[in-house]
């Protein structure tokens, strides 16, 4: 496995010792793929991501594998020899865009030639891969989130003229840190436990992600060790229910694992994500109450505040449940910033069962929320649930969520208004030039004016001077080289 010193350069890229050991290593596909890439003279690739943190980590995985090939990034798919799309299926909208964007790289190889070779990656690929690559023959194959080390062996079968699906999970998860092109961003993802036994009613992602799966403690603590040395600042433990997380060696669950990881010098914060309301135990709320570095920010989804709805979902909680970990969780860390996901218009949901849900929101007062309108999912229960909610009520649904919980945000976050916070700078902001931005240990986006020499990864302490619904606007007092 992986071992405790450091194989990625400044650049966060692979050490070429690393690339030629790899190249030359024993992996059977490994081999095969360098020979594939090199009979069909590719040389770029562009890897296209869409969904959640855990599909950004999967795309450096898959640039790892293809940069351990030889193979260079490029500026976007139409410019590659190479194209990858690394897709979500978690709602509709985002498989519908796969097949347009098939559609586009159809146009662009026939007019330009490139790219050559497309791959179909990610839940989608999972999902629907077989019949996309009947349907479409602008794929050149097909690779599930549970192969991605199988990438090698894929080029080879394009270079033999097979178009492969490689779908399914192996017992042993492939997830290798050392073949992650992981850039040099200060702020880093690690998976920590892969796949999902929830099987919540509307969700897909136990079909497309596989059965739960925890990497060793040992294994995640020494690749934070390594991130920290390249420079990494902020770990973001990854999991579809992250709490469920169990060493399989040791039986260590998240709470002791924050604690390993906590302990590492160098680092300025850890975060996870996603939990899952149900495995919340008294224990655990105790104990991440006093984990150094810890950050302050909580996603905690609750997708309904009615008990109906919940019991239709599967989720194995109650509105009153989920209420009483949220008082414990705010007695436990009083800066806690929560976050929460919200399925609207789920199949059967009254007025009154999406009153119980505004309700929810008003009485927590979360910091974010992720709202969104319930979509269908293949093979999964509540897609043959009676009781569809017409679209024009779920948009409005959607609509009126979220101008209360736009409130609730101004709320909190003008009264951060003349706190001082340390937060970690990102880049510019999406917004007017000459803002830079950034976010502190609860999460929050900060916006503050540039200056000379600013950079991605400084720690700056900042004054909070303005704030909207969805930022803090800061002025810089103090940083990290140089007192303001
Ligand atoms: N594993 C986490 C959980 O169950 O809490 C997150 C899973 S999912 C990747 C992220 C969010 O997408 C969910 O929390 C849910 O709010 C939303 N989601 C999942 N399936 C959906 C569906 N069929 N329709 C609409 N939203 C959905």
């Amino acid at each position: 496995m992986f071992g405790g010193t450091p194989r990625w350069n400044a650049a966060g890229h692979l050490y070429p010792e690393e690339k030629d050991a790899r190249r030359g290593g024993p992996g059977e596909h490994r081999a095969g793929g360098r020979i594939a890439h090199r009979r069909q003279g590719l040389e770029t690739y562009f890897v296209e991501t869409w969904g959640c943190q855990m599909n950004v980590l999967d795309s450096q995985r898959l640039e790892g594998v293809l940069q351990s090939l030889g193979l260079r990034p490029a500026e976007r798919s139409e410019d590659a020899d190479v194209a990858l799309l690394n897709t979500c299926s978690v709602r509709e909208k985002a498989a519908h865009k796969v097949l347009s964007r098939l559609g586009e790289l159809r146009k662009a190889m026939q007019s330009g030639g490139k790219p050559e070779v497309v791959g179909l990656c990610g839940c989608v690929a999972e999902q629907d891969g077989a019949a996309l690559l009947s349907r479409s023959s602008v794929l050149s194959f097909v690779l599930g989130p549970g192969q991605i080390g199988q990438l090698p062996a894929a080029l080879e079968s394009v270079a033999d003229g097979r178009r492969v699906n490689m779908t399914g999970f192996p017992t042993a998860p492939d997830y290798e840190p050392h073949l992650i092109a992981r850039g040099t961003g200060s702020r880093q993802l690690v998976t920590v436990i892969h796949g999902c036994n929830q099987h919540c009613t509307f969700c897909v992602v136990p079909y497309t992600r596989g059965r739960e799966n925890s990497r060793a403690l040992s294994d995640i603590v020494a690749e934070v060790r390594t991130l920290v040395a390249c420079g990494a600042k902020e770990i973001t433990l990854l999991g579809q229910t992250v709490n469920a997380y169990r060493c399989p060696a040791t039986g260590a669950d998240l709470s002791e694992l924050l604690e390993a990881v906590g302990a590492i010098d160098g680092l300025w914060r850890i975060q996870f994500l996603t939990s899952h309301p149900a495995f919340f135990t008294e224990e655990f709320v105790e104990r991440i109450a006093s984990i150094p570095r810890l950050g302050t920010y909580l996603h905690v989804p609750f997708q309904s505040g009615s008990d109906d709805v919940l019991k239709r979902m599967h989720r194995g909680y109650t509105r009153e449940r989920y209420l009483a970990l949220i008082e414990r969780l705010n007695a436990s860390r009083p800066e806690i910033n929560l976050s929460t996901d919200v399925i609207v218009g789920f199949p059967g949901e009254t007025d009154e069962d999406f009153q119980a849900t505004l309700d929810v929101v008003s009485r927590v007062r979360f910091g974010q929320l992720y709202g969104f309108i319930y979509s269908p999912r293949p093979r999964t229960p509540a897609a043959r649930y009676d009781g569809r909610v017409p679209r024009a009520v779920a948009s409005e649904r959607l609509e009126h969520l979220f101008g209360v919980q736009y409130a609730i945000q101004l709320e909190l976050n003008q009264a951060l208004i003349g706190r001082r916070i340390e937060i970690l700078m990102d880049g510019p902001a999406k917004r007017g030039s000459g803002v830079w931005q950034g976010r502190g240990a609860d999460n929050r986006v900060v916006n503050v004016p540039a200056w000379d020499g600013i950079r991605e990864g400084e720690l700056v302490r900042v004054k909070v001077a303005g704030a909207t619904a969805h930022a803090l606007i800061g002025e810089a007092v103090e940083r990290e080289s140089s007192a303001a």
